[in-house]
């Protein structure tokens, strides 16, 4: 895949991949880096180096590559600006993991999308039910992991699918599993949280969850509005508007402006983009200008790959002509794309930082089982 951002795959500066602080630091007091001796007699870099100093006993990445430990880089230079390699390495080793919900009425593009987000097909045996099973279905929840590795960072990514959603006669409850669901995994977090083993917590909150709006209706639907409400306080809500190819330019931002008035209206909350500081740089101020402006985002979800005057492009054919999926023209995709790879990291904050604590002082208050939590 091609479409991750940031430079993920590149050495350090000091050049180790993937150090371990367990297995390369003695106990304290011990100097460890007296053992990096190979059987040649050769000194072999190690990953971590301890290094006595007058001023105490500090760890860090390998600073000094020459074997006669002289600093490579100008005298003051102490090494500490070596920390965000440490930092990268470990998060490199340790791997992403990121759940994405996706909830809409069905036939919207949503598997579709999916799948030209991520570029796997997550849902390979998927049944699509019929008008009259619809009528009985409730809303499941269908959660699909896969482990996706881009130029060494692996990312393990839970897609939470919710057929039904909108599909009965009656859509008035149809939310309540979604909402059972999204609970379910902060009481789960919650308990692992105040078990033994805390350091590795597989961490199933749901970060982010892509609302999809239908693009023939006059804006938002009243299930659209109760849904949303629902779920605020719990969830990062992005709003999309699925099948833009059937909008015209005019279209696209009447619509736009609708939506967005009444999310405001009626009080709802969704994910905030933040704001970005004074001291980033213009092109990264831009692109967080564009992708605000771009909510809600419109996509065009298609799998197959046509062929356009020379160039391969996702899209879809119709008699009329080609509408590419990834053609900043033709919809927001790749702004869609971007806001989740470039703030996957905020999403996780920000579900941290708000929902789940929203969640837990809950439970605290309510004296539930969080009550044992030690967190607090
Ligand atoms: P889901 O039920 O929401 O998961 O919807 P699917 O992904 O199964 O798509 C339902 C139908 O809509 C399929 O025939 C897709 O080919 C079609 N579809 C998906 N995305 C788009 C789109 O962006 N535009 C149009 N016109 N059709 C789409």
């Amino acid at each position: 895949m091609s479409y991750f951002c940031g430079e993920a795959n590149q050495t350090p500066r000091n050049g180790v991949n993937g150090s371990s602080r367990e297995s390369s630091v003695g106990p304290a007091g011990s100097d460890t880096s007296e053992s990096s001796v190979d059987s040649s007699g050769q000194k072999t870099p190690r990953k971590i180096f301890r290094i006595r100093s007058k001023a105490g006993e500090m760890s860090f990445g390998k600073l000094f590559t020459s074997p006669s430990f002289v600093n490579p880089e100008q005298a003051g230079y102490v090494g500490f600006a070596n920390l965000p390699n440490q930092v990268h390495r470990k998060s490199v080793k340790k791997g992403f993991e990121f759940t994405l919900m996706v909830v809409g009425e069905s036939g919207l593009g949503k598997s579709t999308l999916v799948n030209s987000l991520f570029l796997t097909d997550l849902y390979p045996e998927r049944h699509v039910p019929s008008a009259a099973e619809k009528i009985k279905q409730t809303v499941k929840i269908d959660a699909s992991t896969v482990e996706i590795e881009e130029r060494g960072v692996k990312l393990r990514l839970t897609v939470v699918d919710t057929p039904g959603f909108g599909d009965s006669l009656n859509s008035t409850d149809c939310f309540r599993p979604i909402i059972q669901y999204i609970d379910d995994q902060f009481e789960r977090y919650l308990n692992d949280e105040s078990g033994l083993n805390r350091r590795h917590i597989i961490d199933n909150r749901v970060h982010c969850c892509f609302y999809f709006i239908n693009p023939s209706g006059h804006g938002l639907k009243p299930l659209d509005i109760a849904f949303m409400k629902a779920v605020h306080n719990k969830v990062n809500i992005v709003p999309v508007v699925a099948k833009a190819d059937t909008l015209t330019q005019p279209e696209v931002t009447t619509l736009k402006r609708k939506i967005l008035d009444q999310i405001d209206e009626v009080g709802v909350r969704i994910y905030p983009l933040p704001d970005c500081d004074s001291d980033e740089d213009e092109d990264y101020k831009e692109q967080c200008k564009q992708l605000k402006n771009a909510v809600p985002f419109t996509v065009i979800g298609a799998n197959t790959i046509i062929e356009v005057k020379g160039r391969k492009v996702r899209g879809r054919m119709y008699p009329w002509g080609v509408v590419e999926v990834e053609n900043p023209d033709h919809c927001d995709f790749i702004k869609l794309r971007t806001m989740l790879i470039t703030h996957m990291q905020d999403l996780q904050e920000v579900t941290q930082e708000t929902h789940y604590e929203n969640y837990r002082a809950e439970k605290l208050a309510s004296g539930g089982s969080s009550a044992k939590s030690k967190s607090g």
